[in-house]
Order: structure tokens, then C-alpha cells, then sequence
């Protein structure tokens, strides 16, 4: 079939049916507008989703509608969107990939309004290329507070050798993501995490959580390590969320974080002007790749 072309090089085979269908009803976003924000940010994004275990939260109706968070095929799935078999259980349902921008646009035509992937690739499928701290602020936590935890731990990171990179969730928090080279497993990750976390609630208990059963109190941010293990996921940079505002998930600089930007300040409607006019804040992701000391 013929390829459309979005922009800058950007084009693809998939059709959209009904492109002015409404995904976000309040915002008026819809899934041409989506496909055209991720044309902008695809370049950004593909390291982060290409060739990488999906879950992906499906809204069939938009936002508003029923919602299926999803880890395999459903009849019908656009053959943009692979299968792949669990190299450690054959026998399992399949996982589901896409490999470049054709695949990112059957993702928009079948309403996935969040991409979740895991934090490797199907190459090193064992050994995590990132690391993934989730902030989420209770009630009443001020911004400056997860400014300042994200930098915790940042730091802290940085201590064992690691370089981390931040985004907001376009929900409540931040994420902070430490770039790994692909070498420790997945429990070696995750009981990395897992010490950071409960290193920061042990040192501040005033202010951090780690447990998740305590994870609701009130003034408190909990650090959620929880993201880690195999299997588990985390929302990816650029994607979309299924909320009001269309907001997406947006790398931010450590430099840009201060109280202008919010965890949601970036949207589907609002990312163009900064991803043509602003450098990649994440573009040396994988080149700060270091080794997890275990
Ligand atoms: P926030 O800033 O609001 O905390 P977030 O992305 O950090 O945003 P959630 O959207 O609450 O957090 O997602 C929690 C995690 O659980 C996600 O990373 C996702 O991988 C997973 N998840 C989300 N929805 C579901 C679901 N319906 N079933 C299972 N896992 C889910
Ligand atoms: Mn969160």
C-alpha cells in the first residue's frame, strides 16, 4: 500500500479509519491528532518501544469509554503489531512488539492510548536496559518535594555509578530512569530498586514511603521500585496517557525541572512546539548506559 507521509520523512502504510474519531472527548483530541504527535516524537521514542514486550492500555471508545489493558493479541490485531514468544516459556501466551513507525501507527489505530513497555528489549530479553523509579506524591505533597526526591535519587544513582534521566508521568509523578547496560537480571534490578527506595524511607521517613501497602498516606511520596521485575512495566516515554487533558509522559532535562513544569504540563495538543524547536533531553540515553555493580 502506499505510504502516507506525516511529516519530515515520518509516513506509513497503515490507514487510519475514521481519523476524526474523538479520543479524548474534553480535549477534542483526535486519533489523526495522536498519530501526528507521535510523528513529531517518533524519532525520540523508538529506542524506548521498538522491539520491546508491550502492555498497552486499549480505550476502543476513548477515554471515556470501557478500557483494556492488554499484554496479548486480540482477534483482528493489525499485522503491524507482532507476537512474540517468551524465550523462558514457550508454551505461554505471546507478547506483543512493534518494530518502527508503522507498528506505532496500527498502536493509534487500535486505540492504545498508553504504551507500557518492559525495560529491555527482545535482544538481551533477561537483562534490563533501564532501571524505573516511579514518584507518586500523596495528598497535599508539594511539587518542589518530588523535584527534590527525583533529584534523591538521581544522586543516589549517581553514587553507584549510574546516570539517570527524568520524565514526567503525565499523571501524578515523576519517573526516574537509570540507563543500565544490559547485564544484571531482572532480580538484580529490581533488588537495586528495591534498596533505593527503602534506603530513602529509611533515611527520611517523614517524607518517603517504600512499602506499597502503605503507599496512600497522606503528605508522603511513595517510591515505587515495584517496576522492575520481569514482566512488570512501566508507561513510556512520549506515550499518550488515557486521562484528561491528553497529557503524555515527556523527557524533561534535570536542568528544566523546577516549578514551571508539572507532572502533566506536557500534552498530545501541547508537545509539538518543543519537540520541533527543543533538543532531546534523552538523547544520549543509551550511550550513558553503565553496568549495575552487583
Ligand atoms: P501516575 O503519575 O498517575 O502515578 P504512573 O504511570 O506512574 O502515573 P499508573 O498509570 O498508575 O502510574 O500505572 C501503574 C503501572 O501499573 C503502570 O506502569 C502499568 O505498567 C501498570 N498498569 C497500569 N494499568 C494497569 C492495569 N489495568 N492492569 C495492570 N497493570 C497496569
Ligand atoms: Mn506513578
Amino acid at each position: 500500500m502506499a505510504k502516507t507521509p506525516i511529516h519530515d520523512g515520518i509516513e506509513t502504510s497503515v490507514e487510519l479509519t475514521h481519523p476524526d474519531r474523538i479520543y479524548w472527548p474534553d480535549d477534542k483530541v483526535s486519533k489523526q491528532d495522536l498519530l501526528d504527535y507521535y510523528a513529531l516524537a517518533w524519532e525520540r521514542m523508538k529506542p524506548f518501544v521498538a522491539n520491546r514486550p508491550l502492555a498497552l492500555l486499549r480505550c476502543p471508545d476513548g477515554i471515556d469509554g470501557p478500557r483494556f489493558f492488554q499484554k496479548h493479541a486480540w482477534k483482528g490485531i493489525n499485522p503491524h503489531i507482532e507476537e512474540i514468544a517468551d524465550p523462558e516459556d514457550k508454551d505461554a501466551a505471546k507478547f506483543l512488539k512493534i518494530e518502527d513507525f508503522d507498528g506505532l501507527a496500527a498502536l493509534v489505530q487500535s486505540a492504545a492510548l498508553e504504551i507500557h513497555p518492559w525495560g529491555t528489549t527482545t535482544d538481551h530479553w533477561e537483562m534490563p536496559d533501564m532501571l524505573i523509579m516511579d514518584l507518586d506524591p500523596g495528598e497535599d505533597v508539594a511539587w518542589s518535594k518530588v523535584v527534590t526526591a527525583a533529584r534523591e535519587i538521581r544522586d543516589r544513582f549517581s553514587r553507584q555509578g549510574l546516570i539517570s534521566f527524568v520524565k514526567t508521568s503525565g499523571g501524578k509523578g515523576l519517573h526516574v530512569v537509570a540507563s543500565l547496560k544490559p547485564q544484571a537480571n531482572w532480580s538484580q534490578v529490581k533488588d537495586a530498586a528495591e534498596a533505593v527506595a527503602h534506603a530513602m524511607s529509611a533515611d527520611s521517613p517523614e517524607t518517603y514511603l517504600s512499602v506499597a501497602s502503605k503507599a496512600k498516606r497522606p503528605g508522603h511520596i511513595f517510591v515505587d521500585y515495584l517496576r522492575n521485575g520481569r514482566g512488570n512495566t512501566a508507561v513510556a516515554p512520549y506515550s499518550s496517557r488515557a486521562r484528561k487533558g491528553a497529557p503524555v509522559s515527556m523527557p524533561v532535562g534535570w536542568e528544566e525541572l523546577d516549578g514551571k513544569i508539572g507532572p502533566a504540563s506536557f500534552s498530545v495538543g501541547n508537545a509539538a512546539s518543543r519537540l520541533k524547536a527543543s533538543a532531546d533531553p534523552w538523547a544520549d540515553f543509551f550511550k550513558a548506559a553503565s553496568p549495575l555493580k552487583t
